[in-house]
């Protein structure tokens, strides 16, 4: 990749101010696939002045000119779609399929916020005691410093920054250091689209760049997708300077699998929802809880329907399964794999083990039998790894499911409305799917409960997340 990459600061695309580069490896190869400028605080330090510079201008830029911005930006990603998904692809070791359909769905989620900046609600004004007017305003928070995961990285960074610039709030984004070469490119795709200052991409570790953001006087705002011990971190560190904090945190997605299940779409479903991305999404679905009565027929069809899953070069359009992202990863996944064979009581009825050629690569894998209290099922994978555990009434399935630090996504699989109806009540997850598991709509907030942190992506929830309620009350008699 011939590529080079810079800065995105005050409207211009600029090396980091130490002139330091960073090397990005390709996760599939092992090789060296670009050099990118290597931040600094200097660099946080001179992205966040620009950011508060342009604030005041930005957020009295009418809705409508706001949102023109967005549709434009939209647009552009739109006529570049093909080079960013390879890129994508590259950098993240995803197949170019995968990448390919995630730019249509962020740049729906762009043009969701380009129309949502223009349709702000909130109470009526009026006199809500006499002789004075009540009015509500919504501000912008101010500047957003943006911190993003290595999973999704094109996505993250418009999730991120679609609800923060609609709102009127300028933006410091910063890409994981593992994965910035879409947010970079997206930096210089955007630069002539906003004023000097409105959207800033810089990249670099996570201490000290991801760290000097959380600390900056000037940044009103950190939003966070990443680790739990991360979120917990940056929102003890925000605490000193009392910045709002939004925390898109970790995942541990259960699938309840009821004795009236339809299992052919059980199986179809989990094929993808625990592979997707090579399981590395917060969503995936990795703990699958089926009733005794139907444990060992969807054990038997999981298995073969897991293994068919395509591996290899990532430019096929065929290919379905990539590597994960890095060495450490891999040695993560196979440590949890590893410790689970231990207990004795699983069975690893496909995969379990690293590729045998170069990239972090990792054999799709069923690990049956798992018990609750196991490690495997308790803690985040973060692989194409999936457990499954057997329940012997419907009710210790919900009590199960519930009971981890996590509280992102969650499936129930019935035919029974009642048995759905009731396990969507009582799943605490921001999303339970219905004979589904992994779809997402611009519409409709993406967050958690517990440890999967507070906030929404998407939806006018997220919108007013970047906003502070501002009441005006005028005296008139
Ligand atoms: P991570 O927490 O290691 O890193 C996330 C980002 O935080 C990176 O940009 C990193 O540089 C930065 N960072 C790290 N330490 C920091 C610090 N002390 N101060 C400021 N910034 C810091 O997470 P990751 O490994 O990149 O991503 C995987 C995690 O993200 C998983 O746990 C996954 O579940 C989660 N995730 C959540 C969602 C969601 O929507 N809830 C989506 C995708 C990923």
């Amino acid at each position: 990749m011939t590529q080079s990459y810079r800065f995105l600061i005050d409207g211009s695309l600029v090396p980091a101010l130490e002139e330091r580069t960073a090397k990005i490896v390709d996760p599939a190869t092992e090789s060296a696939l670009a050099e990118v400028p290597h931040g600094s605080e200097r660099d946080v330090d001179r992205a966040v002045e620009a950011a508060a510079r342009a604030f005041e201008g930005w957020a009295a830029t009418p809705p409508r000119d706001r949102s023109a911005a967005l549709l434009k930006l939209a647009e552009r990603i739109e006529a570049h779609a093909e080079e960013l998904a390879s890129i994508e692809s590259r950098n993240v070791g995803k197949p170019i399929s995968l990448a390919r359909s995630e730019i249509p769905f962020l740049i729906d989620n762009l043009r969701f916020f380009a129309g949502a900046a223009r349709c702000v609600d909130g109470r009526a004004a009026g006199e809500y005691t006499q002789g004075f007017t009540s009015m509500l305003r919504r501000e912008p928070v101010g500047v957003v410093g943006s911190i993003a995961p290595w999973n999704y990285p094109l996505m993250m960074a418009v999730w991120k920054i679609g609800p923060a610039l609609a709102a009127g709030n300028t933006v410091v984004l910063k890409p994981a250091e593992q994965t910035p070469l879409t947010a970079l490119r997206l930096g210089e795709l955007a630069a002539d689209l906003f004023p000097p200052g409105v959207l800033n991409v810089i990249s670099g570790d996570g201490i000290p760049v991801g760290a000097a953001l959380v600390a900056h006087p000037k940044v009103a705002m950190v939003s966070l997708t990443g680790d739990t011990e991360t979120g917990k971190l940056i929102a003890k560190n925000a605490a000193a300077t009392l910045k709002r904090v939004h925390l898109e945190l970790g995942g541990k997605a259960p699938v309840l699998v009821f004795d009236d299940a339809d299992l052919d779409l059980v199986v179809r479903t989990l094929r993808v929802a625990g592979f997707a991305n090579s399981g590395q999404d917060c969503t995936a679905a990795c703990r699958i809880y089926a009733r005794a009565t139907v444990f060992d027929r969807l054990v038997r069809d999981l298995a073969p329907a897991v293994a068919s899953l395509k591996t290899g070069d990532l430019e096929n359009a065929d290919t379905e399964l990539g590597p994960l992202v890095s060495s450490e990863q891999r040695s993560r996944v196979q440590g949890f794999v590893d410790r689970a064979v231990k207990s004795r009581h699983v069975e690893i009825v496909t995969g379990g083990h690293a590729g045998d050629k170069r990239g972090f690569w990792f054999e799709p894998t069923v690990v049956a039998g798992a018990r609750q209290e196991d490690e495997i099922v308790q803690r985040e994978v973060f692989g194409p790894v999936i457990t499954v555990t057997r329940f012997d009434d419907d009710d210790q399935a919900i009590r199960w499911a519930n009971d981890v630090n996590y509280g992102l996504a969650a499936s129930v699989f019935t035919t029974n409305v009642q048995h759905a109806m009731d396990a969507a009540r009582r799943l605490r997850f921001g999303t339970v799917w219905i004979n589904e598991h992994l779809t997402l709509v611009s519409e409709m907030p993406h967050g958690g409960f517990k440890h999967s942190g507070y906030g929404s992506d998407m939806s006018v929830y997220a919108l007013g997340d970047y906003t502070v309620p501002k009441h005006v009350m005028v005296r008139i008699s």
